[in-house]
């Protein structure tokens, strides 16, 4: 049995992904205190963890999140920072664990806490992850000669090294730790044979009992879930698109309009629409036939364990790098959002659901992801750290 502390970031894509790794770790025996944002508390209760809130910088971002290309990504890089010291602020009294398990691309703070303790950290990478054969660059498409970039740049390196860590480029592309572990296939990364020094885990869902259940209207319509995920939703005019035109479409659509848009603002929709903030995204998907998705990392591997071909509107970077590999493994097609209209929607989802490839396609997928391990190879691999931590300590 070890300590350990779990550290996720305010972002339900980064937090989802770990719960099947800490409930099995829980499981396991291993004494779990996962700190994350309040709105997180009940999903992580339900793996057995006991949770400590804490309080985000990003819960109100001028500007809203940024995009994450160009002068957006080093926007965000600031805010990542901001948030970095809040956290390593707040959690630095706490007592040591033995390991600490954090989300590798955005909480930062748990590398800054792991070397200060000298503990092992193990990072949890919910994305594609990048080598000298495929980046995200592709997408983010950065200047690292821009005033702007080589300022934050200089920043971060300052903060860091005021932490006690020299190696700004290795912290930076989580090279510090111990593992890695990144909760896709491999066969879904880009270049994924190319990869070495990380563990692809695929994912691990759970059963999400501290969302509702939702159960099909009895109409025998095909169900269709709309939903462009937690971060990028402000898209009022999407969705009063969708809704106005599913009136005589086959289809009886779930549409999840996200924290920032109002409902009741999307105005008469048709009787085989309904309209939520949020919906319990597994429940529907257990039903679905078809998905309309931002392509959200976390959306894109649930679609695939419910065998439901997508549609993807990627909303950001990492979300086209995400869509263009679902068009590009025959998982679904992907629509830019810019410009699109109705018709084009609904001939892409009638036509991805009427595709017999799409569905062998999306269960050899599915069977990747299960022979990826998820959280019972998560698991080996933090026992493993531990194990070999213990040993050295020992020796010494
Ligand atoms: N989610 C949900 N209900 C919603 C919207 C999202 O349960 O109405 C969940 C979804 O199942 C996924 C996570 O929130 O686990 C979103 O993560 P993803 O990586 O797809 O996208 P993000 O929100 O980070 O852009």
């Amino acid at each position: 049995m070890a300590t350990i502390h779990a550290y996720g970031p305010l972002g339900a894509g980064h937090i989802n992904p770990t719960l099947g790794i800490v409930t099995e770790l829980v499981r396991r025996g291993h004494e779990v205190t996962y700190w994350a944002p309040q709105m997180f508390a009940d999903r992580i209760v339900e793996t057995g963890a006991r949770f400590e809130p804490v309080v985000s910088t990003w819960e109100r971002i001028d500007g809203g999140p940024p995009q994450m290309h160009g002068r957006e990504l080093i926007r965000a890089m600031g805010l990542l920072l901001d948030e970095t010291e809040a956290m390593v602020a707040q959690l630095l009294g706490t007592p040591p664990p033995d390991l600490v398990l954090h989300d590798g691309t955005l909480a930062w703070w748990g590398r800054i806490l792991a070397h200060h303790w000298a503990v092992p950290a193990v990072e949890t990478w919910p994305n594609f992850v990048g080598n000298e054969h495929w980046s995200m660059n592709e997408y983010t498409k950065i200047n690292p000669l821009s005033p702007r970039f080589l300022w934050q740049m200089l920043r971060i390196g300052r903060y860091l090294r005021g932490q006690g860590i020299r190696d700004i480029g290795g912290f930076m592309r989580g090279e510090l730790a111990a593992a890695r572990l990144v909760t896709i296939p491999r066969a879904f990364q880009y270049a994924g044979d190319s990869f070495t020094g990380w563990h692809f885990v695929g994912p691990a869902l759970t059963e999400r009992t501290f969302q509702a259940d939702w159960t099909p209207p009895e109409d025998d319509l095909p169900v269709l879930l709309v939903s462009l995920g937690t971060a990028y939703t402000s898209r009022p005019d999407f969705y009063r698109m969708v809704a106005s035109s599913a009136a005589d479409r086959p289809w009886h659509v779930v549409l999840a309009v996200g924290d920032e848009v109002d409902p009741e603002s999307i105005g008469p929709v048709p009787g085989n629409v309904e309209v939520h903030s949020r919906v319990p995204q597994l429940a529907v998907l257990r039903h679905a036939r078809a998905f309309v998705t931002h392509a959200g990392m976390g959306s894109t591997m649930e679609s695939i364990d419910h065998l439901v071909p997508m549609v993807a509107v990627p909303q950001m970077a990492e979300q086209r790098a995400n869509a263009d590999r679902i068009e590009e493994l025959g998982l679904g097609r992907s629509l830019r959002p810019e410009g699109l209209d109705a018709e084009s929607l609904w001939t892409a989802v009638d036509a991805v659901a009427a595709a017999p490839e799409v569905y062998r396609r999306l269960a050899r997928m599915r069977e990747e992801c299960a022979a990826a391990g998820g959280a019972s190879r998560a698991a080996d691999v933090i026992d493993q750290v531990l194990g070999g931590h213990r040993a050295r300590a020992g020796a010494e």
